[in-house]
């Protein structure tokens, strides 16, 4: 059976893809599944995860408090997957592959997104410090518990490499092309809904958003189809198009990078460095939209509020759990003497939803903050 999946990936995917035959395997041997590749078979163990379940319950940018229009880090992972399938698909890419390194890029992150992290990072800032891409590989290489014979997810090698390609900003491991579109769908998909979700919410209007110029852009080359359309509708069209505009920039650059290349291998195309980027205008105009973005989201009174309040819920609580580390799970009181025991309170802490984490804090200090 193996071998029609090899033989079928070989009549999809180009030379330059990820072939699950040529995968380096898992650190714990095991025989392959009768009906499912490698990379399908991580992507099920991701989905089957409780990290990942618990990603329905933890913050991307606004609190569950704050409403429920607004992306959850489960939705902002589906969306961040579909662009990234359709990246893979167009390029000929291993979209099984894809779709896993997708579904746990964020699998990592602790309750309220960047503001937990940043607790966490200072809580530990004598023992390594804390990233949600580095959390991440402890989940799936340690702390998920799911199988008899070892610890963590067993996944591929390509997986956790991809993963570890996140963690490690410095550049010594070469991402595959598959973990390239994961990045740039990641970036595509946060860019887009952190403002529609800002405007949902009422920190931003539209009038203001079309100031910024990849908006405005945006909203020239939907009036150049649908002329006359304001409000609603065009935050709407706005918002496809904005996906629709990168995504189309991403394949373009893409394919002529691979069509000059001519790769032959997937390693070779990891060799020459990024491939799967935007165009230098579209660049700069993300990096505009960005720092709008971070001025008035991610810096607005309500979020600073709520970050404030995040950081007194998640600090006491990291110094309840080290003064009394009786009231771990029993699992996370056994680790305390091999990862040492600031490093169990983080990994107890970061895999608590946002609501948990509330009720945790209210266990152990009778009291809650406000988190809206
Ligand atoms: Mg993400």
């Amino acid at each position: 059976m193996m071998e029609s999946f090899a033989e079928r990936e070989r009549l999809l995917l180009a030379p330059y893809a990820m072939h699950s035959a040529d995968s380096a395997g898992r650190k714990h041997p095991e025989p392959l599944h009768p009906y499912r590749t490698p990379f399908q078979r991580d992507r099920d163990r991701i989905v089957h995860s409780a990290a990942y379940r618990r990603l329905s319950y933890k913050t991307q940018v606004f609190t569950g408090e704050m409403g429920d229009y607004h992306r959850s880090r489960l939705t902002h992972t589906l969306e961040a997957t579909s662009i990234a399938r359709t990246l893979a698909r167009s390029l000929r890419l291993n979209e099984d592959l894809v779709e896993a390194l997708a579904l746990v890029h964020d699998i990592g992150h602790p309750p309220f997104g960047h503001a937990g992290e940043d607790v966490l990072n200072e809580c530990l800032h004598e023992s390594g410090g804390f990233n949600h891409n580095r959390q991440a590989l402890r989940i799936v290489e340690e702390l998920e518990q799911r199988y008899p014979r070892f610890s963590g997810l067993n996944l591929t090698l390509e997986v956790l490499g991809g993963q570890a390609v996140r963690a490690d900003r410095k550049g010594r491991h070469r991402p595959l092309l598959e973990s390239q579109v994961v990045d740039a769908a990641d970036s595509v998909a946060y860019d887009t809904h952190d403002a529609d979700d800002a405007m949902e919410l009422g920190l931003l209007s539209l009038a203001e958003l079309l100031e910024v110029p990849i908006w405005g852009l945006a909203a020239e080359r939907v009036r150049r189809r649908y002329a006359g359309l304001a409000g609603h509708e065009l935050r709407r069209a706005v918002l496809h198009e904005l996906i629709d505009w990168q995504v189309g920039d991403l394949l373009e650059q893409a394919s002529a990078k691979i069509d000059a290349a001519r790769f032959q291998s997937a390693s070779a195309a990891r060799a020459a460095g990024t491939i799967v980027e935007a165009s230098a205008d579209l660049a700069a105009l993300k990096v505009e939209l960005e720092r709008f973005l971070h001025d008035r989201v991610y810096r607005h009174p309500q979020v600073l509020k709520m970050r404030s309040n995040v950081r007194t819920c998640l600090s006491e609580m990291f110094a309840g759990y080290l003064r009394r580390p009786e009231l771990l799970p029993k699992a996370f009181q056994e680790r305390t003497e091999q990862a040492g025991p600031s490093r169990c309170v983080a990994d107890y802490i970061a895999g608590m939803t946002d609501g948990y984490a509330q009720g945790e804090h209210r266990r152990l200090f009778d009291r809650t903050p406000d988190l809206r």
